[in-house]
């Protein structure tokens, strides 16, 4: 699939200061990170990396615009949600928005999680994306590196789809509960019929019922 060529900096400015541009959203996922956790899946990458589940996260044109007040609202409602996992689509192009999102579960007890394809070392690099650093101050556990197609894993024992991928526990407290598996799959049916698919090699579909 070729990306639609949207400047992403033109198209990332027109989100409005405190909210963001999201492809997907669900609670009580437990196959994308420890326990039982609501997922964002942000709109918007760059790398087109070959074998991406989520070719729709791509584009950088406005998809569900929702406020980060709204968002943590929803996600706290959710008696069961135990954590957040920001996934994507590329969650740091909009890391500003998440980590103050971030900010907000954390201090209703929730843990936060984020996938990204930018290695730990880019993020931290001179040259990250903006607030780079405020998000990953802000995660409890991160899973870095693009999904390498050569170096895919499908497998009970493994967290990541792909080798090169790295679990970073930064919150000690999380460090035995990494037991979410790259073969799991999840199908969540909504009241409008509705299905959304996701889990499976970290996969996201989402289909009319
Ligand atoms: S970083 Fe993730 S969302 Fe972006 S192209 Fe690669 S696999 Fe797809």
């Amino acid at each position: 699939m070729t990306q639609q060529k949207t400047n992403p900096y033109t198209a990332l400015i027109e989100i409005p200061a405190g909210y963001l541009n999201i492809m997907g959203y669900i609670d009580e996922s437990e196959v994308n990170g420890p326990g039982c956790r609501a997922v964002v899946w942000v709109q918007g990458c760059l790398r087109e990396c070959p074998g991406c589940f989520n070719t729709e996260s791509w584009s950088f044109e406005m998809n569900q615009l929702i406020s980060v007040d709204n968002l943590a609202e929803k996600i706290l409602s959710n008696p069961r949600n135990q954590g957040v996992t920001f996934s994507g689509g590329e969650p740091f192009w909009q890391a500003p928005a998440l980590a103050a999102l971030a900010r907000k579960v954390k201090a209703g007890g929730l843990n936060v999680m984020s996938f990204s394809g930018f290695t730990l070392e880019q993020l931290q690099s001179q040259y990250p994306p903006a607030g780079a650093q405020d998000l990953l101050e802000q995660l409890d556990i991160l899973i870095d590196g693009p999904y390498i197609q050569s170096l895919a894993i499908n497998s009970p024992d493994s967290p990541v789809s792909s080798s090169n991928q790295r679990v970073h526990v930064f919150n000690p407290g999380l460090e035995d509960q990494i037991t979410w598996a790259s073969d799991q799959i999840e199908v969540h049916i909504f009241k409008d019929g509705s299905r959304l698919i996701t889990g499976y090699r970290g996969g996201l579909e989402l289909s009319e019922g």
